[in-house]
């Protein structure tokens, strides 16, 4: 399969590249260049477990690049680490059909893409005897996510910066517990956003990326979003075979868009998708945008739902470029406009065509609070994020949806312990980390600092 940019000029790139680039140079994300078409095989994926289903998935998306075998036994070992058989079970309760996708090592959906980013960068790089060191910046899931997926990883490292002070202590504690020599957590003295900056810049200068071989693992990561389709067939196959009369409906918690947009190509692959639910919190950009047709960047606001607190959805930019009609050019202009002036605005004809796969709702934080209070009644516990999905999908009268559940209540206890009184249970494949040793580097929110870090970290590291 041959990949293109989304702000590109008709140039191709291979999955590799674009799975070890992350981002295209000219700024656009990779999409491919055509959507395979798996209609007609629907029948015979029905009955595949997840890995086998995985496979299936991957492979036109991968094309020769990777064998067959060699794509099975990455899938293997990447859902191997998940506590649940069925990689992402559902539980079905008596109005809402849940997808939990929290039972993979820091409980939290992102570990369905990154456990299978970790193995595959490992497996891209293995011939070319290469390195890879991976830099990102973390409010906290994508975080311990990421490094759990390449932890002790031979030839890879990762420099994860994170706001110091201002992330969940289960999460920070996911994160410096772990103490593989490859893996640096880099508090920073600044906010998250100081993070991202230092990230882009550091990204921005070409040479030192290209010099130390950096890579990303944020949500645009073409890898990420191609891990994701698989559940969404998944769960398609269980719900149509309990519920054979239903619409088949999704609901998801919405922030960059990573998540959606994969239900989004699943639906373009052929599964027979009705709607997609898209559920946000006070942090409304996409339910504006796909209710006036106008995105426009807003001020931030801090909710119990901080996976979702986003004003610029990355992922975005891919289904514009579809409903701009794959043109480079149109991207280009719609992305300079928000750059000059925090907005820009689709046509009426757009505006229906993307209202034609997606549902917008905006859940406040009393809603979404009365939703875990109320399924908490009904003996299910779920975590904010979740609680928004699972508003939304209410809110939006569809009989019976499937909604996406994306941490365990566990990691945002702040919340549930509010709505509840009850404080979540450590789930038993967890270990309780609350008493480990740690390892975390503090430095200022300065560039400079973070490039100087990495530099002296990293010829420790391949020193020995
Ligand atoms: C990342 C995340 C989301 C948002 O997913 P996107 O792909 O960014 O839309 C929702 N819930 C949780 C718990 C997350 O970690």
């Amino acid at each position: 399969m041959e990949y293109i940019s989304t702000r590109g000029d008709g140039e191709s790139y291979s999955f590799k590249k674009v799975v070890m680039e992350g981002l295209a140079r000219d700024g656009g994300l990779f999409v491919p260049q055509t959507i395979p078409d798996f209609s007609s095989r629907i029948k015979d994926l029905e009955n595949l477990s997840y890995q086998e289903l995985a496979v299936e998935i991957f492979q036109p998306f991968i094309g020769d690049e990777l064998s067959k075998e060699t794509i099975q036994k990455l899938v293997e070992k990447s859902y191997s680490t998940f506590s649940d058989d069925e990689v992402t079970p559902i539980s079905y309760l008596d109005d809402v059909a849940v997808l939990e996708l929290f039972h993979g090592p820091t409980l939290a959906f992102k570990d369905v893409a990154l456990q299978f980013l970790g193995n595959l960068f490992e497996e891209l790089i293995k011939g070319d005897n290469a390195t890879l060191n991976i830099l990102g910046a973390t409010s906290g899931d994508t975080g311990s996510a990421a490094i759990y997926g390449v932890r002790g990883k031979k030839g890879i490292s990762i420099f994860m910066l994170h706001p110091k002070g201002k992330i969940s202590p289960f999460q920070e504690k996911q994160m410096t517990t772990v103490l593989d020599e490859n893996v640096f957590n880099i508090a920073i003295d600044g906010t998250f956003d100081d993070g991202q900056n230092i990230i882009k810049a550091v990204f921005n200068d070409l040479d030192f990326k290209d010099k130390h071989n950096l890579g990303a693992v944020n949500s645009i990561n073409w890898a990420r979003v191609m891990a994701q389709i698989v559940y969404y067939f998944k769960a398609a196959f269980d719900f149509k075979k309990k519920f054979p009369q239903k619409p088949l409906v999704f609901s998801v918690p919405t922030g960059n868009f990573g998540d959606i947009y994969a239900g989004y190509l699943a639906k373009k692959m052929g599964l027979p998708i009705d709607k997609l639910i898209l559920a946000t919190n006070e942090n409304d950009i996409l339910f504006r945008t796909l209710t006036t047709g106008k995105y426009k960047i807003e001020k931030v606001f801090e909710t119990y739902s901080p996976a979702m607190d986003i004003q610029i959805s990355s992922n975005f930019e891919r289904f514009l470029f579809d409903i701009l009609g794959r043109d480079s050019a149109a991207v280009r202009e719609k992305m300079s406009d928000l750059s000059a002036k925090k907005e820009f605005s689709l046509s009426e004809a757009q505006l229906k065509d993307a209202q034609s796969f997606f549902k917008a709702v905006r859940i406040d934080t009393k809603e979404m609070m009365s939703s875990i209070t109320a399924y908490h009644k009904k003996g299910y516990l779920l975590d904010p994020h979740s609680a928004v999905g699972v508003s939304a999908a209410l809110k939006a009268g569809f009989d019976n949806t499937v909604c996406l559940s994306t941490a365990h209540p566990i990691k945002f206890n702040e919340a549930v312990v509010k709505a509840t009184g009850e404080q979540p249970a450590l789930p038993s494949h967890i270990e309780d980390f609350s008493e480990k040793e740690t390892k975390c580097l503090e430095v200022s929110a300065t560039t400079e600092v973070v490039k100087a870090l990495m530099v002296e970290k990293l010829e420790m590291l391949y020193q020995k």
